[in-house]
């Protein structure tokens, strides 16, 4: 029987992984050659102060931005990359300025992205944001990469379609969202037909204690104060409508091939354990650390093996209180949609995606209200399902189509969104 850490990696066939097993320390001896795509952002930067960290194990072979030309050339002169682009296309000759006379190669544009992300680096950390990072994803996917996978909505976006293509690629995706790490990690305490269930927390976010209608009115300052992580402007945001949490939920699924009725949700404030695992005999494995990315980015990072992190160490004395409480999932429907559109399927994870980027969006643009934003969510999925677009997706072009098509229809329903919020 395949451990299920493992079978998450090789989706449950046994012999399609190219990474070495546990204590076969060759891989650890080598230098492995890294890309980091989204270098410049929350967890661009994580990864890169592990990196720099470590820099008699990694080299790094491309690394990718969308404006921010400044910081990835810095990047990319300090650790010597051999690629180094942006998505904004219009910023090419400002990215070959910042790096002339370094040799560095440098491209703009999604195909450079695309280029970076097909480069051969051993390890590939996926963390643009948004659906945008979904084709890069797939180029390293494609070519039979190792993908620590941060960016979230990639998965939500393509669903099963992704995981597929990694297994007849023979690539092997490491989970790096701290939940979803954590459930890796527990999951190798036993066997797939012994798990009862898996529970991810949520630390609740800001408006954790709000009353509905207080949460409705939230600014977008108050949306991006978030009590425990320091992140992207997206998820922070997403966190605050607990929207991450309903893309993690679906994150999971795919993930690791589970039901939605496996996947349960546990607010817990203080965000020390992130994410546990039952098993049959009412044993429940838990993965536990601070708040910091850095840990398990470094665990995507030494896998199979485990390297030096330069984290806090947990003081759960000085901390003195884990608390626990059940999601409330009317003051926060954003986690009930999720749930609605795993179930649903044949696409409804993409449009919920799609809709929430939009919606996501249009509240940063001041043209909606943070309690619009669900209902945009909610009213771009049933006007999808009104109008028989459900299908099974069989590609991920068919899944960049969805997107795109349920972006178009968000974008038209935004305005009498916005209108029932004022
Ligand atoms: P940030 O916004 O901080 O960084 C996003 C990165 O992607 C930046 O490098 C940005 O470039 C780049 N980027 C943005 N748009 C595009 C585009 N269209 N094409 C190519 N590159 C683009 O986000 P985070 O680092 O916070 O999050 C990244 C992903 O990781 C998200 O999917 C998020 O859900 C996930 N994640 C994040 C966590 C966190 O703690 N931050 C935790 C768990 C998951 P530029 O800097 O030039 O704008
Ligand atoms: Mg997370």
């Amino acid at each position: 029987m395949v451990p299920m850490a493992l079978a998450a990696v090789l989706w449950f066939g046994e012999t399609m992984n190219p990474v070495p097993l546990r204590n076969n320390k060759a891989a650890a001896a080598n230098v492995r050659s890294v890309t980091v795509l989204g270098a410049t952002g929350s967890i661009g930067d994580s990864t890169m102060d592990l990196l720099r960290g470590a820099r008699d194990r990694y080299r790094v072979e491309a690394l990718t931005g969308n404006s921010n030309v400044q910081g990835l050339a810095k990047l990319a002169r300090e650790f010597n990359a051999r690629f180094a682009a942006v998505a904004d296309p219009a910023r090419l000759s400002e990215l070959r300025e910042a790096l002339a006379g370094t040799g560095i190669e440098c491209g703009a544009g999604e195909s450079a992205i695309i280029e970076a992300a097909a480069h051969p680096a051993d390890w590939v950390m996926a963390a643009v944001s948004g659906a945008a990072g979904l084709k890069p994803a797939l180029a390293a996917v494609d070519r039979g990469a190792t993908v620590a996978l941060a960016n979230k909505e990639c998965l939500v976006c393509a669903g099963d379609f992704f995981m597929e293509r990694a297994a007849k690629a023979g690539a092997c995706i490491l989970p790096s969202d701290s939940e979803h790490n954590a459930l890796f990690q527990a999951l190798a305490s036993g066997n797939r037909d012994e798990l009862v269930r898996v529970i991810i927390t949520a630390s609740g976010g800001p408006f954790r204690t709000w009353a509905a209608s207080d949460i409705e009115q939230a600014t977008l300052a108050q949306a991006l104060k978030h009590p425990n992580w320091s992140m992207g402007q997206k998820i922070t945001i997403d966190s605050a409508s607990m929207m991450n949490k309903g893309l993690e939920v679906i994150e999971a699924a795919y993930l690791f091939s589970l039901k939605p009725d496996e996947i349960d949700v546990l607010v817990h404030p203080q965000s020390i354990i992130h994410g546990m695992v039952e098993f049959s005999d009412r044993s429940v494995v838990a993965q536990l650390g601070a708040p910091d990315m850095r840990i398990p980015i470094a665990h995507c990072l030494g896998w199979p093996d485990r390297i030096k992190g330069p984290s806090a160490r947990l003081d759960l004395a000085k901390i003195g209180q884990l608390t626990f409480e059940a999601p409330d999932f009317e003051r926060f429907p954003g986690l009930r949609l999720a749930y609605e559109a795993l179930r649903t399927g044949r696409g409804a994870t993409t449009v919920f995606n799609a809709a929430n980027e939009i919606a996501v969006a249009a509240f940063i643009g001041g043209k909606i209200k943070f309690g619009a934003i669900a209902r945009l969510v909610e009213a771009t999925i049933e006007t999808w399902i009104r109008s028989s677009n459900l299908a099974p997706l069989r590609s991920a072009d068919e899944a960049i189509a969805v997107d795109n098509n349920a972006r178009n229809v968000a974008a038209s329903l935004l305005p009498h969104v916005a209108l029932k919020a004022s």
